[in-house]
């Protein structure tokens, strides 16, 4: 890893946030570090990468061991439940939240803040809350839900991601949420355009 040729990746996601329509100091950029070996992570941290998130709580756990201090750290992936435990002290924010088995876990172990994952495109198996059951599970939730979070299926244009992300815009409106993560490499200034508050990108970060 390379931390200039981060650095530059980096800028020109800046660029094109702003090219989107986005205000770059305002859109937050997580990089999703599942690629990123715990060694590597000095160096993005040497590029101005200030914010990761992870997939795997035990992943988040053996790199925080080593690297705490250099970020702030997001969750990112699926979360099993019984891992709500290990994640919900250690993170700034958990993107993922999608079941009741971890609402009941986040009872016991609560986390500072949570978005809850949408399943826009009614995916069968893709974790997330359908849309008309959104607002019940946000009252279950016993931590404060501060926004939404969607991972839209895998997509040959990125326009073809426009309307999900408009839907989540829109439901997160609806409920008077701020937070909206949402956007990857594939597609990340369509959700900026669509009011994208948080992006979360590894690929064209590292390539
Ligand atoms: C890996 C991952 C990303 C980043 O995907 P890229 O295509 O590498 O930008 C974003 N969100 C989640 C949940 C991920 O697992």
């Amino acid at each position: 890893m390379n931390p200039d040729r981060v650095r530059g990746n980096l800028e020109r996601v800046r660029e094109r946030i702003a090219a989107a329509g986005g205000d770059p100091a305002r859109v937050e950029i997580c990089a999703a570090i599942k690629y990123v070996w715990a060694e590597d992570l000095p160096a993005l941290a040497e590029a101005g990468i200030g914010l990761v998130g992870e997939n795997r709580a035990q992943d988040l756990l053996a790199k925080q061991a080593e690297h705490r201090d250099l970020f702030e750290w997001d969750f990112i992936g699926v979360l099993q439940s019984r891992k709500v435990r290990d994640v919900a002290p250690n993170v700034r924010l958990i993107h993922s939240i999608a079941s009741d088995s971890a609402l009941r876990q986040l009872a016991r172990h609560p986390a500072r803040e949570v978005l809850v994952e949408v399943d826009v495109a009614g995916e069968e198996e893709k974790a997330g809350i359908a849309p008309a059951e959104l607002g019940e599970f946000i009252e279950r939730c016993p931590v404060p839900v501060t926004g939404l979070m969607t991972m839209p299926p895998a997509v040959e244009r990125p326009e073809d991601s426009r309307p999900h992300f408009a839907r989540l815009a829109e439901l997160a409106a609806e409920h008077g949420l701020e937070r909206l993560s949402m956007g990857t490499t594939q597609d990340f200034e369509v959700a900026v355009a669509e009011g994208a508050t948080i992006i979360r990108v590894g690929t064209v970060l590292y390539e």
